[in-house]
């Protein structure tokens, strides 16, 4: 990277120190977990996400509308949408930067007199923004989560995102009466989205939003029913997930919603992907209930139990496999004490391991309660 380049990053993270970050991000590594508190002395040129701080908020549009399946928006709009938002912030004097990436469409950073909740800043971004284009406003931003940062290789279009303008010298008073207005009227709103229905219901139905949690780092507390966040720093337990209603809210970063915003926010993926991904998860499930032995079906199998393995489900993956094994192949013993456990060493090259590639199965445990297999990769 070009000094001057270097430095204005460098002088970008150091107004942002003590947010976390990450380092070389791309497309593929977006979900890795961040880092580490940025402070100055741990300059590295190759921080390329950071969280979003409490005090700004960026303004950026999706190509897909959140609230009408199938509507989206082109790059025209988008600029015309960003410009619009410019001049609306310009009437009242408002400081604003515009970053672009040469990627979908520039973005906007607005800033605050103090830390607002996601709740304000979709207020705040609400009452600036053109009417039309508010379904189209990445309000996952406005949470926890992480933003290319100016200045670095952006992860997603590989190219580096620089101040192109900046104006207006005032910072947004969050307790303005106007912003709080809008606030009450999108409660109603939300509670009504926390409603089950349809495919939520049925996803809440069949999967845990605990074991979500926990896929994505949370952690029991000790001698509470709350967990540390997955979404924050956590010391103290602050997350409270509810599996029968599909539900979470941390106390500490304010983050809330249903099973599908949940894997919206920990993925830093669209709605869509998200109902996807559950339904995807729920059908193995459903499958696995309806299809308790799989019966002599070995081509689904290696799917179903893959499936699991990558979702920790080691347990479900071994049971599968174990009634298949059952069904198919003669175990003989030397023990005559069936009440003992009996390990059987399996022999390579069965039918089941070929399909199983990439995993070798290992040492088979056969006991009356239920039979134990270990796979090993
Ligand atoms: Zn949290």
């Amino acid at each position: 990277m070009e000094e001057e380049i270097k430095n204005k990053h460098r002088e970008w993270l150091k107004q942002h120190e003590g947010l976390r970050f990450l380092k070389g991000v791309t497309k593929e590594t977006i979900n890795r977990k961040w880092e580490l508190d940025y402070r100055d002395d741990k300059y590295d040129s190759s921080i390329n996400m950071i969280e979003v701080s409490k005090r700004e908020i960026p303004i950026e549009y999706d190509e897909e509308s959140k609230t009408t399946k199938g509507k989206s928006c082109n790059k025209e709009e988008r600029e015309k949408w960003i410009q619009e938002t410019i001049s609306n912030l310009e009437k009242e004097n408002i400081g604003y930067d515009l970053h672009d990436h040469k990627g979908k469409c520039p973005h906007l950073t607005i800033y605050l007199d103090r830390d607002a909740t996601k709740e304000e800043k979709e207020a705040i971004v609400s009452y600036y923004v053109p009417k039309e284009s508010w379904e189209f406003v990445d309000t996952s931003l406005y949470g926890v989560h992480l933003i290319a940062v100016p200045y670095a290789v952006h992860w997603k279009y590989g190219t580096i995102k620089e101040l192109v303008k900046n104006g207006g010298v005032l910072i947004i008073n969050v307790h303005d009466e106007k912003f709080k207005k809008i606030i009450n009227n999108n409660k109603e709103e939300y509670n009504v989205n926390l409603n089950l229905g349809g495919i939520t219901a049925k996803i809440v139905s069949r999967i845990k939003i605990t074991d979500l949690a926990i896929e994505h780092g949370a952690r029991k507390g000790k001698g509470t029913k709350l967990y540390h966040c997955c979404f924050h720093n956590d010391e103290k337990p602050s997350l409270s997930l509810n599996d029968k209603k599909g539900f979470y809210k941390c106390f500490g970063c304010e983050k809330a919603g249903n099973i599908i915003d949940f894997v919206m926010e920990s993925e830093h993926i669209s709605k869509e992907e998200a109902i996807n991904k559950l339904k995807e998860r729920a059908d193995i499930i459903e499958y696995k209930k309806e299809n308790k032995s799989l019966g002599d079906d070995i081509s689904k199998l290696r799917d179903v139990v893959l499936l699991n393995l990558a979702a920790h489900h080691t347990r479900d993956a071994t049971e599968l496999l174990c009634d298949y094994l059952k069904k198919h192949e003669n175990i003989y013993t030397t023990k005559d004490d069936i009440d003992k456990t009996v390990d059987v060493v399996l022999s390579m090259g069965t039918e089941l391991e070929k399909r199983m590639k990439g995993f070798k199965i290992g040492r088979c445990r056969i006991h009356q309660d239920g039979t134990s297999l270990i796979l090993q990769k």
